[in-house]
């Protein structure tokens, strides 16, 4: 299958990945500047179908499958090559509740693929860890 037409972050050389997310690994703690931060305040928009302390999940606006799902920590690491040890917990809840929330959206019989893409290559295009929930039909192998 074809990667999706203008996925910026497929095509995009390290270097200006690094250069393009630098505001991000450099912001103040007290400024918000990722997309999923600001849906996570309702500052922005999101259909969200589960949310407790530690994570949200909410429907991808540009969906890949006929269920597209994105669950995020609410703590804005930037992407699962950063997190650190102290995350361990949080890592696993993420991953617990993304099997959940999967099973709420009726994917627990038929199946359905998690993917969190690191880095330019990885495709990786906002600079906050998320997993993508993805199901409603046959995915294939290898990806993209
Ligand atoms: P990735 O390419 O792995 O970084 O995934 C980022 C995902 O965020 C993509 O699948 C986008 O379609 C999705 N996305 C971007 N903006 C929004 C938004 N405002 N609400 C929901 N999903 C979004």
């Amino acid at each position: 299958m074809k990667a999706a037409a203008g996925h910026r972050a497929r095509t995009e050389s390290p270097v200006k990945f690094e250069f393009r997310h630098a505001r991000t690994v450099n912001k103040t703690p007290a400024m918000k500047s990722t997309l999923f931060e600001k849906i996570i305040a309702r500052e922005i928009p999101a259909d969200l179908v589960y949310e407790d302390d530690l994570v949200a999940a909410f429907r991808d606006v540009k969906p890949q499958a006929p269920t597209h799902l994105l669950i995020v920590p609410k703590k804005p690491i930037p992407r699962v090559a950063e997190a650190a040890p102290a995350d361990q917990a949080l890592l696993g809840h993420l991953l617990l509740k993304a099997a959940a929330v999967a099973a709420q959206a009726g994917l627990k019989e038929g199946g359905y693929r998690l993917v969190i893409n690191n880095g330019p290559h990885g495709g990786e295009s906002v600079p906050h860890l998320h997993c993508h929930i993805l199901g409603g039909r046959a995915m294939t192998w290898p990806p993209g």
